[in-house]
C-alpha cells in the first residue's frame, strides 16, 4: 500500500514524530502546556515572562547582601525569583526530581548570556558547581548544579570544574568527637583535592536555589583560603527567607 502512494520518507518520519508526541508529548517544564516543535524546555510565553532579578547588573543587591560579614564575595546574583507554587519552582522541580537535566543546562545558558552583560561577571575564569553529598548524588544520579554550571560555562565560554571542590564524607569516628570539634567539622564540609589548580583564579560558584546561603558561604570560605582567588556566586533562583 505504501509503495503505491506518494509518501516520502520525511512524511513518514513526521507522522511517526506526531504519533510519538501524541503518546509522549513534550511539555513546557514551567506551565505544563504542550510544546510547539520550535520550543525547547519551555513555551515561548513562559520564556518571555521569566521573573528575572537582573541583580547581576548591581554591585549591591539582596543576594550579595546575604553574604555580607560572612564571606568576602566579589559579586553575587540569582537568575530568577523563586515563589512557592510558581513557574520557577516547577522548573527547579523538573530539574531536581524529574531528572530533566536539560532544564538545568538550558536555564544555565540563558543565565550565562545575561551574566556576560555584567562587568562584575565577565572576567570569571572558571565555573565550579556546589558539590552534592555523594549519597544524595547516588540517589539522584546527577548533581543539578553540574547541569546549571554546564549551561553557564557554555554560554560564557569558560571551563567547568566539577572534580576539585568536594564534599567531605564523614566517618563514624567523627561523630564521637566533642560537640565543639563537631561544629568545626560542620564548618569544614568542603575540601579541595588540588588547591593549586585554583590559585589566582576568579571562580564562579554555582548552586540551584539560594535560601540562607550557608552552603555557599562554606564553599566560598574553602575557595578563598587559596592564594589569589576571587569568588562570585550565581544561583538559578533566589528564595527570600
Ligand atoms: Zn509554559
Amino acid at each position: 500500500m505504501l509503495s503505491n502512494s506518494l509518501v516520502t520518507f520525511n512524511e513518514v518520519m513526521r507522522w511517526f514524530n506526531d504519533l510519538l508526541n501524541l503518546f509522549f508529548p513534550k511539555v513546557c517544564q514551567a506551565c505544563g502546556q504542550s510544546l510547539l516543535e520550535q520550543e525547547k524546555v519551555m513555551c515561548f510565553s513562559c520564556l518571555y515572562k521569566l521573573p528575572k532579578t537582573s541583580y547581576h547588573l548591581h554591585d549591591e543587591n539582596p543576594v550579595s547582601r546575604v553574604f555580607w560579614g560572612r564571606a568576602d564575595i566579589y559579586a553575587a546574583s540569582s537568575f530568577l525569583f523563586f515563589s512557592k507554587g510558581g513557574k520557577v519552582q516547577h522548573l527547579i522541580h523538573s530539574l531536581k526530581y524529574k531528572g530533566q537535566q536539560e532544564t538545568g543546562v538550558y536555564l544555565g545558558k540563558l543565565f550565562g548570556l545575561d551574566l556576560l552583560q555584567s562587568d562584575l561577571f565577565k572576567d570569571v575564569d572558571l565555573v565550579v558547581p556546589v558539590p552534592l553529598h555523594p549519597k544524595k548524588q547516588n540517589e539522584r544520579g546527577f548533581n543539578q548544579s553540574d547541569c546549571i554550571a554546564e549551561g553557564l560555562g557554555e554560554a560564557m565560554n569558560i571551563p567547568v570544574v566539577v572534580d576539585n571542590l568536594v564534599r567531605k564524607v564523614h566517618t563514624s569516628s567523627q561523630t564521637k568527637k566533642s560537640r565543639n570539634s563537631r561544629w568545626d567539622n560542620v564548618k569544614d564540609v568542603f575540601a579541595l583535592l588540588d588547591p593549586t589548580a585554583f590559585e589566582n583564579k576568579h571562580i564562579l560558584l554555582v548552586d540551584d536555589v539560594l535560601t540562607t546561603g550557608a552552603t555557599l558561604e562554606s564553599c566560598a570560605q574553602t575557595l578563598l583560603k587559596i592564594p589569589g582567588t576571587k569568588v562570585n556566586v550565581a544561583t538559578l533562583a533566589y528564595a527570600q527567607v
